[in-house]
Order: C-alpha cells, then structure tokens, then sequence
C-alpha cells in the first residue's frame, strides 16, 4: 500500500498563491470602491464648503453692510436737523452728542470741513486743534457729495483704531462741511468675531485699497496692515465674486471668498484653511488604509488557513482513498461533502474488496482445512460406486495400503481386501446398496507388503433424488491394535497365569472342540491327568515361591516333552491335564510314562539356586464316543490318577 504524501511542494505554494490571489482581487473592488466613495465625499463635502462659503460670507458683508447703513441713517438724520440746516455748531454739537449717548456703536461725531475739526463730541467744544484723519475721504465726500467710508486710523482722542463715516453736509448743490460718525474698529472686530463663525474659518473686512479693517482673528496686529495677497486678489475681481485658493496672512493655506460690502468701498473676505477641507479627508483615508490593510492582512490569513484546510482536507481525501492513515496527523473529518461522498464510496469499495478477499481466503483455507482433514484424519475414508470400485480415497488408507491413489482409484475395493474379507464384501455390499448403512464392519486390508490389517468399516449410501445409490461413504477404523489387545484379553482369559499353559477353561472348550473333530474323524483321544507327589512338603519346604517355581518348570516340561498337537493346561494348584489328540490309550501310556520319567530324572532349579526333585503321579483315560461330554472323560481319568497315588504315587495309571 502506498504511504499518501501531501501534494508536492510547488502545488502547495501554487494553491497558496492562487488562494492569495483571489483574496487581493476581492480587495482590489473594494478599494476602488472606498476610492470613488471618497472622491465623493471630498466632491460633496467642497460642494457643502463652498455653498456655506457663500452663504457665509454674504450674511457677514450683510452685517457689516447693515451696520454702516445704520450709521449712515443715523448721520443723514443729523444733517437733516435743524441745527444742521441752520448751521448752528453748538447746537449740532448738542445734538451730536445726544445721539452718540443713544448708540453705542457711535464713538463719536465729528464735523469737519475739508482741513479742520468743527467740533468732535469726545472732545469739549470749541476744542479746534484736532487734525482731521482720513482727510482724503472729507475732500472725497465734499467733492461726490455722497457718503464714505474710510480705512482704520488711530483715533486722535483715544488710543484706540477706529473708521470714520463720512456724510457731506450739502447746501445749495455745494458741500463745505461733513458729519463724520467714528465707529471703533472693535465694534466693526465683533461683526466677524470667531464665534459668528464655524471653527477654524476667518474673516476679515478691507478698504478698496486693500487694508485690513477688522478680522475675526489677531486684529489687534493686522488691523491697519496690508490684507494678504489673496485677499487683494479677491478686492479685484470681487465684481463676481467665486471661491478661490490662497492664504491667510499667517501663511495658512485657505479657500477664500472676497464680496464687496454693498453700498461702500468695503470688502468682505472669509477664509477656510485647507485642512479643514482636508482634514477629514485625509482622516477618511487614513481609515481606510487601515481598513484595507486590516481587511488585507485578514484575507491573507483567511487565505491561508483555507489552503491549509484544503491541504488537510485534500489528504484526508488521500488518506479515505488509500486507506492507509497518517500517524502523525490528527484525524481530519472531510467537509466537501463530494469530497466525504467519494472518499466513502472508495473506503466501503475497498473495505468490500477486502472483505470478500477473506472471503474468499476463508472459504479457500477452509476447503483446503476440509482436505487437509480428510486426508489426514486418524481414520481411512473412502467412496465407492455401485459397482464396489474405488471414487475416492484419502491419504491415511492410502498410506495403509502403501499404495498411491493413481493405482487405488477406478479399482475394486475388494481387491485390497485378504480374501476371507472378500467374502465378506461381496456378501455384504448388495445388502448396503439397499440398506443404505452398515456399521463396524471387520475385515481386514491387504496391504501393498502383503500383510493384514484388521479394519472396521462403518458406511453410508448416497442415493440420488430417484433413490439410485449414488456413492458410499465410507470410514475406516484401523482394527490392529483393538484386535491385538482382544486377542491378548482372549489369551488371558484362556491361559493360566503362572505358567502360561491354557486353564481350566480353555481346556474345556478345546476339550469340546476334540469331541466334535473326533466324532467327525471317529477317531480316539486321551485325557492325562498329572499331580504333584506331596506338593505340600515342597511348599512347606522351599516356600510358596519354590512351589510356583516348581510349577513353573513342570509347565515347561510338559511343553516339551508333549507333542505339539497336544494340549497341557493347568487346571488346579498342583494339577495338570492334557489333552492328546487322535491318541490311543496305549500310545498315551507311552507318552505319559516319557513325561513321568523325565520329571523324576530332572532337577528343577529354584530360583534361590537350589534344586529340587520333583515326581508326579498320572492317570490316562481315554475317550470314546460313548463320552456325552469331557467332563466324563476326566472322572475316570481322575479315578485313574487317584489310584496311582494310592499305589505309591510316581507312576501312571489307566482306567480301569
Ligand atoms: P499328594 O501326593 O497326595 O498329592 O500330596 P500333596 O501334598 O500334593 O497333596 P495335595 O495334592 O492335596 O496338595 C496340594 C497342595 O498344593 C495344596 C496347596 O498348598 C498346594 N498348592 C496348590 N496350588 C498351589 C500353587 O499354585 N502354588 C503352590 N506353591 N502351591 C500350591
Ligand atoms: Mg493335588
Ligand atoms: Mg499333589
């Protein structure tokens, strides 16, 4: 399986710049749009400056243009009194000075004539020495006969700046005297005092030869002065009077506007510092820099943590599509839902391809477990057709056989049998076929080496669906070892344990089996009995064991020195009995009186190395077919073994 990598390197920086890309081109938009928002506002808020420029300013030169106007009735009512027309000085004088008492913004009146002070109502009458200040507007108004206004001059009676309103006295279409109304240039300051006006803006007021008459800011230092440039500028075309840049004595850099104040050759100047106008512009801006950047900074963040979400996302989509799993990284839930939809289809594609992989290995290690057991179980199995030939056959019966399943396979079953279990199966395998079972069969296998081995068959039929016999099934035990310890059991339970010879109950029946061969042959056989001669004193003498040794070597003996056809077996503690086979009594005598000899001439050798000599007595009888059974043959065999002893013992006797 492939370990997933991450993207390479280069797609990853190209996924970031991409994404980095975007995030700046979605910025681009917005920046022109916040742009053209602040070209806008910067359009609307010149707009707005301009128009309360205007208005402004036109309310001011209103004011001043009012408040002259005002003084200029008040001066024309004068020159209208009587004591004007008539001339009088010291009643104008009085009137004069009453009317300056009534209004305050009259410093004082004055009349003058074109070089000299008449009298001037802050100073007591008569007082003729004062000289007359803007004298050129005197001469102006005498000469026009019409009112006007001068500049700012120092007050010859006070130290304080103040503008004279000059009006001519007119008689008979000739002017030689003038009222002059003196107004204190504070109260001309206070007509455009900075509180009249939005913070920051100034304003200021000159004569047509362009000197400052009063301003809103710093009058005390520009009163009397120059107006600025600008200021100037404006006086000249104050005709139509239009917005204009420039700058304020300070230096200031301003947007102005300059009216004529109507009906004098006044002006009206209001100046608004740039930074006003700019200011909040430059603030706008300088937001929304920070804006932008701010907006930057976080759509490259965005930007990056997309692209890192895509990496992730795009490795779990690796990792679902591999089925393999990164260690080192945390498990990632797919978002995309295509995405998630895709890589599931894959896991559950592969997860079914692995499933029936094991399936298939399972179904494949389970056939082949099945064969294996099979062919290896502990017993033979076989299938066998109606005819008894061989289908199939598994390894362990093969092996048994010591054949391959090459030269088994296709042959008659029977073939592998020893011929007595041939019969067997011949016999039996049609009754099967229609039985359909047949259990623990013996017979025996032959074997490739020639040899038999006990089996036990137990088999069922397979019957098509017409109830045909199809195959057997056959298993087969090996019998060898069940046979042997049977036979061992048989033995044992026919033989005597001491001595080995057959007991009492395998003579007998051996016994019965002779009666019925002999009445079959109508031949003879005989019957010896043999017991020790005072067997008790051996006992007494050598001890238990010596006798069991004594009994021991009698059986051997007898072994040897009987026929084999005969059969000794020990029947009692001390006591033997043969059985001789087609034997005639006299041949029987014979035999018994070589047995009875050889025992008397042997020694027999105990097992603490000591020797003992040892007779027996015996007696013969022979049977005939008179016997019903052996047990008669024995009685007079006994009898006769009985009367041996009686007569000395250590010989052998007949029946009578
Ligand atoms: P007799 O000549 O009259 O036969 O004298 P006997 O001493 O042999 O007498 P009997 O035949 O009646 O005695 C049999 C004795 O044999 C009795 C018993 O103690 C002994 N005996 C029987 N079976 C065994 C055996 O298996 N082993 C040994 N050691 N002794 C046995
Ligand atoms: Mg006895
Ligand atoms: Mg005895």
């Amino acid at each position: 399986m492939n370990t997933p990598t991450l993207p390479p390197r280069t797609v990853r920086l190209r996924l970031r710049m991409w994404l980095l890309g975007l995030s700046l081109l979605t910025t681009l938009p917005l920046l022109v749009f916040a742009l053209s928002v602040v070209w806008e506002f910067k359009e609307f808020q010149q707009r707005t400056l301009v128009e309360q420029l205007e208005r402004r300013s036109d309310e001011l030169a209103h004011t001043v243009a009012e408040k002259l106007h005002s003084t200029l009735g008040t001066l024309n009512a004068l020159a209208e009194s009587d004591a004007a027309l008539a001339l009088d000085a010291p009643g104008l004088y009085l009137h004069a000075k009453r009317v300056v008492a009534r209004d305050p913004d009259i410093r004082a009146i004055t009349l003058v004539t074109q070089d000299r002070i008449l009298f001037l109502t802050a100073a007591p009458f008569g007082r003729t020495d004062l000289p007359v200040s803007a004298a050129s507007h005197v001469a102006t108004a005498l000469r026009t006969q019409s009112p006007n206004v001068s500049g700012p001059f120092l007050s010859p009676v006070s130290p304080i700046q103040v503008v004279a309103l000059t009006v001519p006295l007119a008689r008979e279409g000739e002017a030689t005297y003038a009222l002059r109304g003196i107004l204190a240039v504070d109260s001309l300051n206070s007509l455009v005092a900075a509180e009249r006006l939005p913070a920051g803006w100034i304003a200021g007021i000159a004569d047509a030869e362009g000197t400052v008459v009063a301003r809103s800011h710093d009058a005390a230092r520009y009163v009397g002065k120059p107006a600025s440039a600008s200021f100037r500028q404006g006086i000249l075309s104050a005709g139509q009077p239009a917005p204009f840049l420039g700058a304020t004595l300070e230096g200031t850099p301003t947007m102005n506007l300059v009216r004529p104040v109507f009906g004098f050759d006044w002006y009206l100047g209001v100046a608004v510092p740039q930074t006003i106008l700019h200011g909040p512009l430059t603030d706008m801006l300088w937001h929304m820099a920070g804006l932008g950047l701010l907006w930057m900074a976080l759509s490259v963040v965005t930007a990056m943590a997309f692209s890192r979400y895509l990496l992730r996302q795009m490795k779990a989509v690796a990792h679902a599509v591999d089925g393999s799993a990164d260690p080192r990284s945390r498990p990632v839930t797919l978002r995309v839902s295509e995405l998630a939809a895709i890589a599931e289809q894959f896991d559950a594609t592969r997860r079914s391809e692995a499933a029936m992989r094991g399936d298939r290995d399972v179904a494949v290690s389970a056939r082949e477990q099945v064969q294996d057991l099979y062919d290896h179980a502990p017993c033979g199995y076989h299938s066998l057709d109606h005819e008894g030939r061989v289908l199939r056959m598994n390894q362990t019966e093969l092996q048994w056989l010591g054949l391959p399943l090459a030269l088994v396979q296709g042959r008659a079953y029977s073939d592998f049998l020893t011929p007595a279990s041939q019969q067997i199966f011949q016999d039996r395998f049609p009754q099967f076929m229609t039985e359909g079972h047949i259990k623990d069969l013996e017979m025996e296998l032959l074997t490739a080496s020639g040899e038999a081995m006990p089996i036990l068959i137990s088999a069922t039929a397979i019957h098509d669906a017409q109830g045909r016999f199809v195959a057997s099934r056959s298993t087969v035990f090996d019998h060898t070892e069940k046979k042997r310890v049977q036979a061992q059991l048989e033995r044992m339970a026919r033989s005597d344990a001491l001595t080995g010879l057959s007991n009492r109950r395998d003579f007998y029946d051996k016994a019965e089996h002779e009666i019925a061969r002999s009445r079959r042959s109508m031949q003879v056989f005989c019957v010896l009995m043999l017991d020790v001669d005072f067997f008790k004193k051996i006992n007494d003498e050598y001890g238990h064991a010596g006798g069991d040794d004594v009994l021991v070597q009698l059986a051997q003996l007898l072994v040897a020195q009987l026929r084999s056809v005969d059969l000794p077996a020990r029947i009692g503690g001390e006591e033997f009995a043969v059985l001789m086979p087609t034997t005639p009594l006299a041949e029987a005598v014979t035999a018994a009186e070589r047995l009875r000899l050889a025992l008397q001439t042997t020694p027999v050798a105990l097992r603490d190395g000591r020797a003992v000599h040892v007779t027996a007595s015996i007696g013969l009888a022979q049977w005939g077919p008179g016997d019903a059974d052996i047990e008669a043959t024995l009685k007079r065999a006994d009898a006769a073994l009985y009367r041996a002893k009686a007569q000395g013992r250590n010989q052998v006797c007949t029946e009578d």
